[in-house]
């Protein structure tokens, strides 16, 4: 019996996981849930999985949280705060932590699963993005496992030969790994229409119900920017070994190309409970609830590559990938604003990567030795990025 610790619970990634776990009474048991304000939905999730914690990370709301608890007869004990997500995915009893916080809130609490030497499942790529090597590091000195679950991830995994060995994709034959992406939305919109694209209309993903701000990041393709940060940390990759290839149809999850002519690909509905159920029995298979792929629907599969000028927040990514660590976390903090402020109203579509470029350039490169300068540095440039978007409100009026 695994004790499984789900940070952001109430999110997307955080039902689906529940979804995957009550269908194993047997095999899985919840020792904590967290949320950040969805105080219904939490207990909701308590009453079907009876954690012996809930963790509501925003302390303002506790009181609340709490006089709803005593009603409901639940008998979890709630705390609540950011200490708190670091101390129950740390906790002694836990043996599977699910780190499914949205951005960079997600960093110390999935760290503290990581130094604690859990089995991580990885959901939060933010995390890794921020802070790279030291989230690896740490990995490698604290034994912990990671698992992958971004489907991209998750799918070079599972085509990846299973004596690879760290970086070293020479001995074992792999000539690319080709980084799959629909392309988003407006993959086909006429570049003028792109500046009047709304939050609504950038959050309906073609093909994956997800949260927000990962759905507008699908739509700019900083998704696949970050998954190419991403991928470099988890495989141990150059730039030059990762290719970002579209499919629009999102059933090839991503692929591995072997020096012979091979190509591996893992294939399945696009629905997370797959990796999700593969991270968590991983080397053993689970039901997931996810229908089997029908090929008689899916015959119709294409390829193409990612235009520069429609996505360059993609392109950012990769440069960012390659001048370094204080890059990449500069990014992320950029986007996370930039997507906040486009979520409500207060930028149009286009600006987000005009704004993250900006930011870019503007704070320049620094060392980032330990957590809490990435911790830091992440600070200095949400508040940068927070002035460049003032300033573009002022240009507006
Ligand atoms: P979501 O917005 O649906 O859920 C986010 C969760 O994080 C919620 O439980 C929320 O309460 C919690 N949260 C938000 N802000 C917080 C804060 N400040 N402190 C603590 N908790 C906070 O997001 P999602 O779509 O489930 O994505 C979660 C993570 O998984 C992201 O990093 C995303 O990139 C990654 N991911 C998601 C998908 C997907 O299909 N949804 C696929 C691949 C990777
Ligand atoms: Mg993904």
């Amino acid at each position: 019996m695994q004790n499984i610790c789900i940070l952001g619970a109430t999110g997307s990634i955080g039902q689906s996981t529940i979804d995957v776990v009550v269908r194993h009474p047997e095999l899985y048991q919840v020792y904590a849930l967290t949320a950040h304000t969805n105080i219904d939905k939490l207990i909701e999730q308590a009453r079907l999985c009876q954690p012996k914690y809930l963790v509501l990370s925003d302390i303002g709301q506790y009181k609340q949280a709490k006089q709803a608890l005593l009603y409901s007869g639940i008998k979890s004990v709630l705390l609540s705060g950011a200490q708190a997500l670091a101390d129950v995915a740390s906790a002694d009893d836990v043996d599977v932590v699910m780190a499914a916080i949205v951005g960079g809130a997600g960093l110390l609490p999935t760290i503290a699963a990581v130094k604690a030497g859990k089995k991580v499942l990885l959901a939060n790529k933010e995390s890794l993005v921020m802070s790279g090597e030291l989230f690896m590091d740490a990995a490698r000195e604290h034994n912990a496992q990671l698992l992958p679950i971004d489907s991209e991830h998750n799918a070079i995994f599972q085509c990846l030969p299973h004596d690879y060995q760290y970086g070293d994709l020479a001995s074992s034959g792999i000539s690319s790994i080709l980084l799959t992406g629909s392309g988003g939305p407006f993959r086909e919109t006429a570049f003028g229409e792109l500046t009047h694209v709304t939050p609504a209309q950038a959050c309906a993903h073609p093909n994956w119900v997800m949260g927000q701000k990962i759905s507008v990041d699908s739509a700019t393709m900083m998704n696949k920017g970050l998954e190419f940060i991403e991928a470099r940390w988890l495989f141990g990759l150059q730039s030059s070994d990762i290719k970002v290839v579209l499919h629009p149809q999102s059933i090839i999850h991503s692929m591995v190309q072997y020096r012979d002519g091979s190509v591996l690909a893992q294939m399945g509905n696009p629905d997370m409970r797959t990796p999700i159920a593969h991270g968590l029995a991983y080397p053993k298979r689970i039901d997931s609830g996810v229908q089997p792929l029908d090929f008689q629907t899916v015959s119709n599969f294409s390829f193409s590559l990612p235009e520069p000028k429609r996505y360059p927040n993609l392109y950012l990514a990769i440069e960012a990938a390659n001048a370094g660590q204080s890059a990449t976390t500069a990014l992320n903090a950029a986007n996370e604003v930039a997507v906040a402020a486009f979520l409500s109203g207060n930028i149009g579509f286009t600006q987000i990567a005009q704004i993250n470029e900006q930011c870019l350039t503007q704070m320049g490169a620094c060392q980032l030795d330990n957590i809490d300068a990435i911790v830091a540095w992440d600070h200095e440039c949400r508040s940068a990025t927070q002035q460049i978007i003032s300033s573009y409100a002022r240009e507006a009026n």
